[in-house]
């Protein structure tokens, strides 16, 4: 342990924000990096418990004291090779990790816990700019070839293990760019794509081969594949959005929020919207949210994403709406600590200015006479006792403006198109929602055919997909080789989908 009495002395100096007023004028990053002797001093906040529920709390099983304790040293090269034994890709979770590990921080339970994503993030970026993230060829190649189908954190994760074991690792990407929902979700103000560029100009240099504008299943069969190679990982992510069918719902003004979000990453990159982030041409390649009453349905980060990208488009006003009702200011007493507390989560995008309303009930989306949204109807949803039967009531029913909703109620399953279509062929089964099937080894019922991230346990966080990737990369290994040097987790960790 660094300093005994730092998380005496210190208090938590969360990261600094750009002013609102500045950072709604572009879409660069909203967090500021740290000056090494801050993060030195967050870093000697930490206990180094003897048990470490931040390390438990973390999907990747990251060693998190340890590199808290170099840190604090000022030995940030064994920080960062502590780090990298675990986590692929710092970069990506240092950013837009909603860090579970430090929900479950010991110091959490009456202060606020150490800075752990930020020191995180100190240690990756201090990595890059002495040149200590170097491309890492494998010293023998096993002459064995595997394809990766999906370039998504999960996708990337596995072939950077695969590699690392000496096989030849081919990704194929639909998109025109490498990243999955990293690239075409999450906006570049929380992860600027740079970050994407910068790794995978690593990994090419190792020995990792990426092929774009590539869908499989319709440009290559998976027979082919099967053919060509020694093993198939799935890792296409889980996409297909959870659209509204009522009354109105074929208005036009009404967007699924992905195809909102991926055409402003195409903007910015100077990247043509004429396809989008699946490969298919966008229903209108203009979605602007400029001058509408916007609202975005949803109340999750897919939706504060809505929010942060429609103050940019300088939105007239920005309403967001959930189903559910609103959660406690603090940790609700159903998830104490270590759990992930069930709370208010304000972003950096609510921040931004957005009005938020909970326990909505959308009845009807309103057309003017050329089937141009113009409005919702919406109502509180109330819970009643009658005679000890709760039931639920819609009161207040109101009409709001909305010339652009965007839908963010969630994905339903991974993209049930042609590649599904032919895995079926080849006995692969879906599960009961509608993701890949693959047992405690990721290995589907078709021998050579793995699965992993969002594909295989739907819509969850890039934290989770970096680890079912460096999983099945293991499982993959020791299929082919029947042994593995590979890294595992060290620890089960709390699930958070
Ligand atoms: C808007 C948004 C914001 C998010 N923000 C966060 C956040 O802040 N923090 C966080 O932790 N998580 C966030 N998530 C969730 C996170 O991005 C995902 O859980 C994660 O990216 C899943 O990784 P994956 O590799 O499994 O799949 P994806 O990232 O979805 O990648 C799958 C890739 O497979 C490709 N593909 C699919 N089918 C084919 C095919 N047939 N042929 C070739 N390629 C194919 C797709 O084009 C895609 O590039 C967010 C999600 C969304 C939608
Ligand atoms: S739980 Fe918190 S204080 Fe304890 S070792 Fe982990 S980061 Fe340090």
């Amino acid at each position: 342990m660094g300093k005994p009495t730092g998380f005496l002395e210190k208090d938590r100096i969360p990261a600094t924000k750009r002013p609102v007023s500045e950072r709604i004028l572009d879409y660069k990053e909203i967090e500021l990096l740290p000056s090494i002797s801050e993060t030195e001093t967050q870093a000697s906040r930490c206990m180094d418990c003897g048990t470490p529920f931040c390390h438990n709390g973390c999907p990747l099983g990251n060693i998190i004291p340890e590199f808290n304790d170099a840190v604090y040293e000022g030995n940030w090269k064994y920080a960062y090779e502590i780090l990298s034994t675990t986590n692929n890709f710092p970069e990506f979770t240092g950013r837009i990790c909603p860090a579970p590990c430090e929900s479950s921080c010991v110091l959490g339970i009456n202060k606020p816990p150490v800075t752990i994503e930020l020191i995180e993030k100190s240690i990756i970026e201090k990595a890059y700019a002495e040149g200590w993230v170097i491309p890492n060829i494998p010293a023998k190649r096993t002459n064995k070839k595997v394809a990766v189908i999906g370039s998504g954190p999960a996708g990337l994760a596995a072939a950077a293990q695969l590699n690392k074991a000496g096989h030849q690792v081919t990704v194929f990407e639909r998109a025109d760019q490498i990243g999955g929902l990293l690239r075409y979700g999450i906006p570049d103000f929380k992860l600027d794509k740079s970050t994407i560029d910068r790794r995978v100009n690593i990994m090419t240099q190792e020995g990792i081969e990426f092929k774009t504008n590539t869908t499989i299943g319709k440009d290559i069969k998976i027979k082919q594949l099967q053919d060509d190679f020694d093993a198939i990982l799935v890792s296409t992510g889980s996409t297909t959005p959870r659209m509204i069918n009522i009354p109105g719902s074929d208005a036009k003004g009404i967007y699924p929020a992905m195809e909102f979000l991926s055409q402003q990453n195409k903007r910015n990159a100077n990247i043509p919207l004429e396809v989008n982030h699946k490969g298919e041409k966008y229903s209108n390649d203009n979605i602007l949210a400029t001058s509408k009453n916007v609202v975005v349905i949803g109340g999750g980060d897919t939706g504060s994403d809505c929010v942060g990208t429609s103050n940019r488009h300088k939105a007239k006003s920005i309403t967001q709406i959930e189903v559910m009702p609103k959660p406690p200011i603090s940790r609700a007493e159903n998830t104490p600590w270590p759990n992930w507390p069930n709370m208010l989560r304000t972003s950096t995008s609510h921040e931004e200015g957005a009005e938020r309303f909970w326990s909505i009930s959308l009845q009807e989306f309103v057309k003017d006479e050329n089937g141009n949204l113009k409005g919702l109807i919406i109502g509180d949803i109330v819970l009643e006792n009658i005679e000890g039967k709760i039931e639920q009531k819609i009161t207040n029913i109101r009409e709001i403006p909305c010339e652009l909703a965007l839908v963010a109620a969630g994905f339903l399953h991974t993209d049930h198109n042609d590649l599904i279509e032919e895995l079926k062929l080849n006995q692969v089964e879906l599960d009961e929602r509608g993701n890949v099937k693959a047992n405690h080894l990721y290995q589907t019922e078709s021998q050579k055919v793995f699965a992993a991230g969002d594909a295989r346990r739907g819509q969850s966080l890039v934290v989770w997909a970096i680890s079912e990737g460096r999983e099945v990369a293991r499982n993959i290994d020791k299929f082919l080789m029947h042994e593995t040097k590979l890294e595992g987790k060290i620890v089960s960790s709390f699930d958070l989908n």
